[in-house]
């Protein structure tokens, strides 16, 4: 399983503009389609916008952090991250009333969840934005509608259960019947910190940026391109 933004496409300004190389999308279809590999793309991105940006059939897509899922023959969301929809709707206009004064600050409504980008806002406003969303999800903070969390350069908004990438990998394992494989997970952020704790002593983490004490991935790979590299050696293994 791979994380798409900054793991296989690097990290653009804009996330609309995000884009998996050529190379990239021909090593994951020659992966997906070895009886060797089963390949998913595990993402906080809404799962058909995952599925437009990654383009390949055959591979399993997890869309919002996991909580939507589609295997080649399967689907799954998750059934209490359906209430969110109302209340999402009410704090996603708040947000956008409070916040639409900011230069470069973009709202995205990714249906079960919501992400408020930072990474063009000038960079003096950040910790006002901050401040003020904070200020505005605070109510729905205290009665659980939400649970905040961060990324780089985001803050999101989530359902307040408990499932993120590492559930979202233990049901794959289970619903996918790959009790018997080896679970390898690729990440460069936070959320995919979840990921690597479920695979502790189960499977192979692997953080990818500059090696960093905190995270809980026990392999690491530079960038996009070592990841690259690191598919391609998987891919030679069997290449007989
Ligand atoms: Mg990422």
């Amino acid at each position: 399983m791979v994380d798409f933004d900054g793991t296989l496409a690097p990290i653009v300004d804009l996330p609309e503009l995000a884009e998996m190389s050529d190379d990239m999308k021909l090593l994951i279809s020659n992966l997906a389609k070895s009886s060797h590999f089963t390949v998913g793309v595990l993402s906080g991105r809404a799962l058909t916008d995952l599925k437009e940006k990654v383009g390949v059939e055959g591979l399993v897509y997890a869309g919002n952090h996991g909580m939507e899922i589609e295997t080649p023959n399967k689907t799954y969301i998750h059934p209490r991250a359906l209430d969110i929809l109302e209340p999402m709707g009410k704090i996603k206009a708040e947000l956008v009333k409070s916040l639409s004064s900011f230069e470069g600050v973009l709202i995205e409504d990714k249906g079960l969840t919501l992400s408020v980008h930072y990474r063009l806002a000038v960079p003096k406003d950040v910790s006002e934005v901050r401040k003020i969303f904070c200020k505005t999800i605070e109510p729905y903070i205290k009665e659980r509608v939400f649970k905040q969390t961060e990324g780089k350069r985001v803050f999101e908004l989530r359902p307040p259960i408990d499932w993120d990438k590492g559930s979202a990998i233990l049901w794959l394992i289970e619903a996918l019947n790959l009790k018997n494989d080896l679970p390898i997970y690729l990440g460069d952020d936070k959320t995919d910190e979840d990921a690597f704790v479920v695979l502790k002593r189960k499977g192979i983490s692997v953080f990818v940026g500059e090696p960093k004490t905190q995270s809980k991935a026990v392999y690491y790979l530079k960038d996009v391109f070592e990841v690259e590299d690191f598919l391609k050696k998987l891919e030679a293994l069997f290449d007989t």
